[in-house]
């Protein structure tokens, strides 16, 4: 344990259990200890401690003598276990009432208690197993609902944006260094001006860099939260029919909530493996009734933050939609195509589709997949990934630039914001005082994680 961590450190010597794997009833459960009553709970149960980390058949007994189940007991000895501590895994049957009658038997003893969420992974943070970045790209893994989704968080999990704000952090600190020095030795002129323009040009082009990598969280929070794809038209263009032609196919990954036609309704779909929000918006026209103007003013508001509107026209009753946001890609879509003739003017569409008969919904589909893997982080490429790391980067980057800006404040004050500029940098990985961040990164987590 580590002695100085505050008051987390005091709770953690509970010993803790959670049910560790799905919804109940399934297959195995996997029920998860960690604390130092691990060995004791273990032996109460399973007659004696497993050689570490080889699981071993037998039967659990209730304090009474009776049977609980039988099932695998798996021990993993401190340091050596995904917390730090003395941690182990009994696999049972995954029965509700099983499950309950150990998860109460082991609370019943001394010094255990249930989990909360994320509690696991606080301990192998706080003791030193993981930074917060590991903790919070398990967590991604964890939640991953898409492909891509799982491929991203897999990668982050390598380490490389850790790597990269350390390299910055190491950066500023040897930045404040030579200030120091000249600070230190500025009667005696040892550092040269040369040396320091360096410096500064150095702290300067870093905050570009912090810059231009923060700006990257777009198309991470695109990954997370969904492709947002708007459905324009007006009344009777087709809008309804088509959400409900693609929430019916295979990629929907949930289907329309209920509301009525002035409600946004919001289908997600899987293509490509990204995570695709389509919302169906009130027909926009123009109009005298209050509530139809709510929700056409709601409309527009979500046409203008969309990521792609689909602008969509009856073939058969063309009628303009006005006033789009200029600024968002668009795809125009001729609608009911099974009722016009092939010949029929289709000039100044980019699709054709007939909810009716399905034509043009896959191709739309596919063109959706591309444009939404396209708005995505590329394979490799590093951008932040929580809102947290953002934030913590701008702080940053806003600290180097008064250093680097602000001549006039003198060298001892342009160094004290080169200190908090890698403070900021430092809280990311957790690297650097982070106690008050720690509920707000753990209490993502489910509960047995
Ligand atoms: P919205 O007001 O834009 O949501 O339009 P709806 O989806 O409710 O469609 C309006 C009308 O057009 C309904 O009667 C639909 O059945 C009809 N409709 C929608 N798509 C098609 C299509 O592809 N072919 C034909 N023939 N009718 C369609």
């Amino acid at each position: 344990m580590q002695g100085d961590i505050g008051p987390a450190a005091a709770v953690s010597r509970d010993t803790i259990v959670a049910l560790s794997s799905g919804l109940l009833p399934s297959g195995v459960a996997v029920v998860r200890l960690t604390g130092p009553r691990v060995r004791h709970v273990v032996t109460a149960l399973a007659g004696s401690l497993p050689d570490p980390r080889i699981a071993r058949y037998g039967g659990l007994m209730l304090p009474d003598g009776s049977r609980l189940d039988s099932g695998l007991t798996l021990f993993f000895p401190s340091p050596h276990s995904f917390t730090g501590e003395d941690c182990a895994e009994f696999q049972l049957h995954g029965g509700r009432a099983v499950v309950e009658a150990l998860l109460q038997t082991i609370c019943r003893m001394e010094g255990c208690r249930l989990a909360a969420a994320g509690e696991f992974t606080r301990r192998a943070f706080e003791n030193g197993k993981l930074s917060l970045l590991d903790a919070e790209a398990t967590a991604d893994i964890v939640n991953a609902e898409t492909e891509a989704q799982r491929r991203f968080a897999v990668g982050n999990a390598t380490g490389a944006n850790g790597r990269l704000y350390a390299d910055w952090r190491q950066r500023l600190i040897r930045a404040r260094a030579f200030i120091e020095a000249e600070l230190d030795f500025s009667d005696e002129g040892d550092v040269p001006d040369s040396v320091a323009a360096q410096v500064w040009a150095d702290m300067a082009a870093l905050s570009g860099e912090i810059a231009r990598h923060a700006a990257g969280y777009d198309k991470a929070e695109i990954l997370r939260d969904g492709y947002d794809v708007v459905l324009l038209g007006a009344p009777n263009a087709g809008k309804s029919s088509l959400l409900n032609a693609l929430s019916q196919r295979e990629a929907a990954i949930v289907t329309a909530e209920p509301g009525t036609t002035r409600d946004l309704i919001e289908v997600l779909l899987d293509l490509a493996g990204m995570k695709v929000r389509l919302t169906d918006t009130a027909g926009i026209r123009e109009t005298e009734g209050t509530v139809e103007r709510i929700g056409i003013e709601r409309a527009r508001r979500k046409a203008g933050s969309a990521d792609l509107l689909l602008v969509l026209e009856d073939l058969a009753d063309p009628v303009a939609v006005p006033g789009l946001p200029g600024d968002v890609p668009a795809l125009r879509i001729g609608t009911k195509a099974d009722l016009v003739g092939p010949s029929d003017d289709r000039a100044g569409v980019d699709f054709v589709i007939s909810c009716m008969s399905g034509e043009g919904l896959p191709a739309l589909l596919e063109e959706i997949g591309r444009r939404a893997l396209a708005a995505a982080p590329a394979a490799g490429e590093l951008v932040p990934w929580r809102l947290r790391h953002v934030e913590l980067l701008q702080t940053g980057a806003a600290h180097i630039d008064r250093a680097v800006t602000r001549q006039q404040l003198g060298l001892e004050l342009r160094s004290e914001e080169l200190r908090l500029a890698a403070d900021a940098l430092g809280r990311i990985s957790g690297a650097v005082d982070v106690e008050d961040l720690l509920d707000v990164v753990f209490r993502q987590f489910c509960i047995g994680k």
